[in-house]
């Protein structure tokens, strides 16, 4: 058997499974890759479609993708015609039907240089139901020689008909210690975190939650400052909210998690995880956490606060989080949040 796709750690029986599925030719024509930013769906996705051109696919001995024939390495320096991703625009809460539809018609119409033409779709939970309708068109009657690899954080955001014609693969997370491996393997800067702050190593474990892309990036120092400034803001706003403030102080602390829609979903998740954590260290006596670094340091932020309290709380975050992902205006989501969040 040969060893299928290097390149993606952990993961090992879906490796097996895909790999099997594209020597054997049996891939089906549309994939939906479900797991959290960083946990390796990009790197999956890539790692498929340089398989699935490989020059080398059939030679024996050589891992698949083999990663140094002409093709897989076009791939890897994403300089592969036939292989395009569609991702949901920076200032935009949605991937539109347009985006879609251009999609679909260099589907059907762009000749091919290669064995395959492969599309990801990245963000595939941000399509709106229209541009997952127009997808399913192409879904329903594939192309040959066509595979479509759908990316996204949430399965639940995808139409029921459009993943009844994907088949599903979900990325795994790794447990701490075999993530702590891989990353001293992979990135020089938590070697090196090791030796000079390995508290701040710990903490990088802790709030990667399993996923090895979230674990680099949070050792990258510049993006640990960015996440360090960002968690600092979060612990502002949880003080604020739950040492009940008033409007203008709670609205003065929420001002600060970005006014981009991106980064301010990125935000909302990250106090999310931080009420969630909380609430579960008052209500069980065992919690994992995602974003303090244990039940202990959760409980100690806001001792007297009820657990009904920061339920309420949580679910006004909650929907202030899916207004923002349904494209609301921005301002006007804060100062409702805002306004809401004074009142309990
Ligand atoms: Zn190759």
């Amino acid at each position: 058997m040969k060893s299928c796709f290097p390149g993606v750690l952990g993961n090992k029986k879906t490796r097996e499974r895909i790999g099997s599925a594209i020597l054997a030719g049996t891939l089906p024509h549309a994939l939906l890759v479900i797991g959290p930013d960083g946990s390796g769906k990009s790197t999956l996705a890539r790692e498929i479609a340089a398989a699935l051109n490989c020059e080398r696919r059939e030679s024996d001995g050589v891992p698949l993708p083999c990663g140094e024939c002409n093709c897989c390495k076009r791939i890897y320096a994403s300089n592969f015609p036939d292989v395009k991703t569609l991702s949901r625009p920076k200032d935009r809460a949605t991937i539109g039907v347009e985006a879609i539809k251009d999609f679909r018609e260099d589907m059907l119409l762009s000749s091919t240089e290669s064995e395959y033409k492969i599309y990801v779709i990245d963000d595939a939970e941000c399509m709106t139901t229209e541009a997952q309708n127009a997808l399913l068109k192409v879904l329903e009657e594939p192309p040959s020689r066509v595979i479509i690899i759908m990316l996204s954080r949430e399965g639940d955001k995808i139409l029921t008909t459009i993943k009844s014609r994907a088949q599903q693969i979900y990325t795994e997370r790794f447990a701490k210690e075999e993530l702590r491996e891989h990353l001293m393997k992979l990135s020089p800067d938590a070697r090196l975190l090791s030796v000079t702050d390995p508290k701040r190593l710990d903490d990088v474990i802790m709030s990667a939650d399993g996923r090895l892309g979230r674990a680099i990036t949070l050792t990258d120092s510049r993006l640990a400052e960015e996440n360090e400034a960002q968690r600092k803001e979060v612990c502002e706003i949880i003080r604020c909210i739950t040492d009940k403030h008033g409007y203008a102080e709670i609205q003065t602390a929420l001002s600060h998690l970005s006014s981009k829609r991106g980064e301010l979903m990125e935000g909302l998740e990250m106090l999310i995880g931080a009420l969630r954590d909380i609430i579960a260290a008052k209500s069980y006596d065992a919690c994992t956490t995602v974003f303090y670094s244990s039940a202990a340091e959760a409980l100690a932020v806001c001792p007297t606060v009820s657990v009904k309290r920061l339920m309420a709380v949580y679910d006004e975050l909650m929907a202030a989080h899916e207004r923002i992902s349904k494209n609301a205006g921005i301002s006007n989501v804060i100062a409702t949040l805002g306004a809401r969040l004074k009142f309990i």
